[in-house]
Formats: C-alpha cells, sequence, structure tokens
C-alpha cells in the first residue's frame, strides 16, 4: 500500500472508533491467522457479581462474607470488588486485617484474629496444602459449566466456603468471533479463569481454542508457540497482566476503555469496548491492501 493509501485507511479506521497507534499495523493486521482474546474485561463485561456463596458446617454467610470482603477490599481484582459489593449490600461491618498480599492469578491473602486468610483458586487452595472437601470440588464443575468463576476461601488449613462469581459476557462479543471466523481467522481464548468456566464461556461464543489457568507469562507462551508454527497473531486485553501479551503479539490491540498500562503496550485501540471493531479493522486493512497500490 501507499504511504496515501495507509492515511486514508487510518482515517477511516478513526472514524469508526479505530486508532491505529503504530502505521505498520493497518498493513499487519490483513494477514492474521489467529486472534487470541484475554477473557475477564475483553469477551466479558469484567463487572462480575457475587451469585453464590456456600459456608461450610459451623459458618454463616454473614461471617464468611464479612471475612472474605475485609480481605478483599485491598485487592483490585474484578472478583474482588464483587465480593466487597456484596458485603455493602449486605450491610456488613467488616474485621481488621493485616499483611495483604495478592499473588497474580491465584488469590488474595491476609492476617485476621491470628489466622491466615486465603480466598483464591483451586489451584491456590492446592498450593497451600488446603484440602478441599468433595461439595466444595464438585462447584468447580457445576458452577463453572455454567460460566460461573469459582473461589474458595480458607482461614489456615481449613476451607470455610465456596464462592461463585459470574461476569456477564459482552453483547458484541459472539457476532464478532463469527465475523472473524467468515474472515478465515481462528479464535483463541487464553484466560486465568478454571478449565470448566474458561470452556463454558468459549462454547457460547464458539471459539475455537481455549487456554484456561494461564498466567501473563503464560499468555505470551501461547503467542510464541502460534508464531512458531507460522501464524500470525492479534491479542486483544484490557489489563495490565495483560501488557507482556499485547507487545509479544504480531499485532496487540487493546480495549480503549481498559487500563492505560494495555493500550500504551498495544499497535491498535478500540474507542469503544465494542469487539465488532476486531474484525472491522481487519476487513479495512484488508480492504486498504486490495484497493490501492
Ligand atoms: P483472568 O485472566 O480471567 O483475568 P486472573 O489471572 O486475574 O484471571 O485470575 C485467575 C484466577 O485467580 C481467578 O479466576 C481466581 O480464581 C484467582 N484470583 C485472582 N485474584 C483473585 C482475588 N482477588 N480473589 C479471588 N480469586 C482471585
Ligand atoms: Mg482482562
Amino acid at each position: 500500500a501507499t504511504p496515501t493509501s495507509i492515511m486514508v485507511g487510518t482515517g477511516r479506521a478513526a472514524d469508526m472508533g479505530i486508532l491505529f497507534r503504530q502505521g505498520d499495523a493497518l498493513q499487519g493486521l490483513s494477514r492474521v491467522d489467529v486472534v487470541a482474546f484475554d477473557k475477564t474485561g475483553t469477551l466479558t463485561l469484567g463487572k462480575p457479581v457475587l451469585t453464590d456463596l456456600e459456608p461450610a458446617a459451623g459458618y454463616s454467610r454473614e461471617q464468611v462474607l464479612a471475612l472474605a470482603a475485609a480481605v478483599q477490599q485491598h485487592s483490585e481484582h474484578p472478583i474482588a470488588q464483587a465480593i466487597v459489593a456484596a458485603a455493602q449490600q449486605d450491610g456488613l461491618s467488616l474485621p481488621e486485617v493485616s499483611g495483604f498480599e495478592a499473588v497474580t492469578g491465584a488469590g488474595v491473602q491476609a492476617q485476621t484474629q491470628g489466622q491466615c486468610l486465603r480466598i483464591g483458586s483451586a489451584a491456590f487452595m492446592e498450593q497451600h496444602g488446603i484440602a478441599l472437601p468433595p461439595t466444595m470440588l464438585a462447584r468447580l464443575q457445576d458452577w463453572g459449566q455454567t460460566g460461573r468463576t469459582p473461589v474458595f476461601m480458607a482461614l489456615d488449613q481449613t476451607a470455610v466456603a465456596a464462592i461463585a462469581v459470574a461476569d456477564p459476557i459482552k453483547e458484541s462479543a459472539a457476532r464478532a468471533i463469527e465475523a472473524l471466523h467468515r474472515q478465515g481467522v481462528r479464535s483463541v481464548m487464553i484466560t486465568g479463569d478454571n478449565r470448566h468456566t474458561a470452556q463454558a464461556v468459549a462454547r457460547q461464543l464458539g471459539i475455537d481454542d481455549v487456554h484456561p489457568e494461564t498466567l501473563p507469562d503464560g499468555k505470551v507462551a501461547v503467542l510464541q508457540a502460534l508464531h512458531e508454527r507460522g501464524l500470525k497473531t492479534a491479542f486483544v486485553g484490557d489489563g495490565i497482566n495483560d501488557a507482556p501479551a499485547l507487545a509479544t503479539a504480531d499485532i496487540g490491540i487493546a480495549i480503549g476503555t481498559g487500563t492505560d498500562v494495555a493500550i500504551e503496550s498495544a499497535a491498535v485501540v478500540l474507542m469503544s469496548d465494542d469487539l465488532h471493531g476486531v474484525p472491522d479493522a481487519i476487513a479495512l486493512s484488508r480492504a486498504t491492501l486490495r484497493n490501492i497500490h
């Protein structure tokens, strides 16, 4: 494409709410084989709500929710916000906690009343030698199958609750994936969430491949593996954690409503959170290269 056609294409993209931060991205996009998506905040709204809370015998809902919110008020994770909002809605007063720590892609912990309180994935519990009773383990599957994300809570070595949050899928997501498939582009989802939940969301959207339980470094590794197979990749994400993947993909596409770090790591920015911007950008890129030589 000529500099003029690139300028025209970039201008037309801007009218559609698609910002090209790097000039060569407009050409690069036309040859993309695979688009990989982050799940939370990208395919979903990123605003989960608490849907289920099952305390272990001897604990009440109020007790568990107040403790959970006391720790989670120090976390910025969407799961944390859902738990804190539920406690506020119930008008609970929160106990004191100290020594808060967040473990990326796993969970959070803090000290309260001389005990260590942890909330996080089943894998996080396992890492700390906390056994989940069969009733809680079953929730991984039955909550996960409906796209809910289960997390577990423990006091020292004892599991005290299973909690589920649900994060609605964006209205634009299914249509965007469908449009990509019509363009001959494969779709992939990469997420830190568990296998059951990830697969349920992917199934609802018709996504080709899922990589669940993947930390930020793992997202990079998935993209590198696709690259080594000779495939040209785009990655779509919104979070701080997505910055390495956005920088690694051949074309990084950030959701404009996401974090500044994500936007700064991306070649392309969608000004709205409408995912149809992804196939639109590819179509525009192909048209730009086709029409003007
Ligand atoms: P995603 O890629 O979907 O944004 P993350 O990598 O942020 O997921 O988190 C992966 C998993 O780690 C979550 O599904 C959850 O099980 C656990 N986790 C992370 N942070 C928290 C938190 N603050 N509270 C509870 N669980 C958490
Ligand atoms: Mg995200």
